[in-house]
């Protein structure tokens, strides 16, 4: 069982709730040129199309404040609605003042007190942008990043803690820092009036158990909604775990109300992976559904051909195809299960248990592939075509069990 979720602050961001008891919301991150509008207008698409629920652009310089309302129109005319939150750094307060449009299509701020202006620009330059977030009714999130530090703040810290009888460690005083730079950052903004209902923290770190120990830290200290993030993840399998490993730990305690994974792509690889992840990391844990669970069997000295594999794969590729659609006209249909098995000595054991499972044929046994549906035997499968007709016994499946809905509610994800 979870912990319940933590009392967090409701904060809108555009149309979409973050904390209170909203869901738990799944966002991303552009990696294309700001600037370049059709390419980055695409790539919100994409993101949004596979379950991003909020998006983060890049805005940083002149040509890209200038685009962010164009791309806004883009998607408009695309169907697109995804709320876009605006990163911002150093030159962030005279982007938002230069480029009121683009202050204006923004849902979201994204301030890192880091990175906002060093020594005496600081103050007036963070100063100016909470009061361009509070022109525009707009929400912020303090985002603050280890790499980036306030470091008049940490060195403060390390000189107060090398005068202390028994001093703390270096990464105490480090993650100390960086929960005082996100709190002292809010209670800033709210000075200069921003409602304390339009701000998210976030406090991102390249360890996970760096991650633990200051999300807990910000979780009992403040009521603010909290972004969740492991910064500089990496690639493939290692930035996955690791981000796993750290979100599932606090999530597990109720902190967490957005989280994005933060994956370096592989060269030309689909930046969409990192929303995959995100959903696949809520709906393991039981927090949120978004799209049936394909459940395989790993495979072993019985599945010595690859077609096992292959099914597996092209059955994950149809439901992922085939949701935007299901979603329009089936309630509940996020919530089924399939499985896919690769023999008939286990697998139909594991079928029974989903909403419905296929256990193909092992080596050495009869070419014959039984399909169990809400735990009762179904068809029987051969020959060539197995795969085609368990991807209709799928649609049949959805199409009879899953309440169809009135209408399509007005869906800003096209097909
Ligand atoms: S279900 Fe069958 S094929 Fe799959 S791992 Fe178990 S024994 Fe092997």
């Amino acid at each position: 069982m979870t912990r319940p979720r933590r009392n967090a602050l409701a904060v809108k961001v555009g149309r979409v709730t973050v904390g209170g008891t909203a869901p738990i919301v799944v966002q991303s991150m552009t990696n294309t040129d700001t600037a370049d509008i059709e390419g980055t207008a695409q790539q919100i698409k994409a993101l949004a199309r596979a379950g991003s629920e909020l998006v983060r652009i890049t805005v940083n310089e002149a040509e890209a404040a200038a685009a962010v309302a164009k791309i806004r129109d883009r998607l408009a005319q695309m169907g697109v609605s995804v709320p876009l939150i605006g990163d911002f750094h150093f030159n962030g307060h005279k982007l938002l003042r230069e480029y009121p449009d683009c202050a204006e299509a923004l849902a979201k701020y994204r301030i890192n007190p880091g990175n906002v202006g060093r020594g005496s620009k600081r103050d007036p330059q963070f100063a100016e942008m909470i009061e361009f977030a509070c022109q525009y009714g707009k929400p912020v999130r303090i985002g603050v990043n280890w790499g980036s530090l306030d470091q008049d703040l940490l060195t403060r810290m390390m000189d107060e803690n090398n005068s202390r009888a028994t001093p703390m460690s270096a990464q105490e005083i480090m993650r100390e820092a960086v929960v005082a730079s996100a709190l002292q950052s809010a209670a800033k903004a709210v000075e200069l009036g921003l409602p304390r209902e339009r701000i998210i923290l976030s406090a991102k770190v390249s360890g996970v158990q760096d991650l633990i120990a200051i999300y807990r830290r910000l979780g009992e200290r403040c009521d603010w909604p909290l972004h969740l993030g492991l910064t500089e993840a990496g690639m493939g399998s290692k930035g996955i775990v690791a981000s796993t490993a750290g979100m599932s730990v606090l999530l597990q305690d109720g902190i967490g109300d957005t989280i994005r994974v933060s994956l370096t792509p592989e060269p030309g690889g689909d930046r969409t992976n990192e929303v995959i992840v995100a959903q696949e990391i809520l709906q393991t844990m039981g927090l949120r559904s978004f799209i049936p669970m394909v459940v395989a069997c790993p495979g072993c000295g019985r599945t010595t051909s690859t077609y096992f594999q292959e099914l597996a794969q092209s059955i994950q590729g149809h439901i992922r195809h085939r949701m935007p659609e299901w979603r329009k006209s089936y309630e509940g249909v996020e919530d089924m299960t399939v499985a896919v098995m690769g023999c008939v000595v286990n697998g139909p054991g594991e079928s029974k248990h989903a909403n419905i499972g296929i256990s193909l044929p092992g080596t050495g046994e009869r070419p014959v592939a039984p399909v169990y549906i809400d735990g009762e035997k179904g068809p029987t499968l051969k020959g060539e075509r197995i795969a085609e007709e368990f991807q209709e016994l799928v649609e049949q499946y959805v199409a009879r069990k899953f309440t169809r809905k009135e209408a399509a509610p007005r869906e800003e994800i096209p097909a």
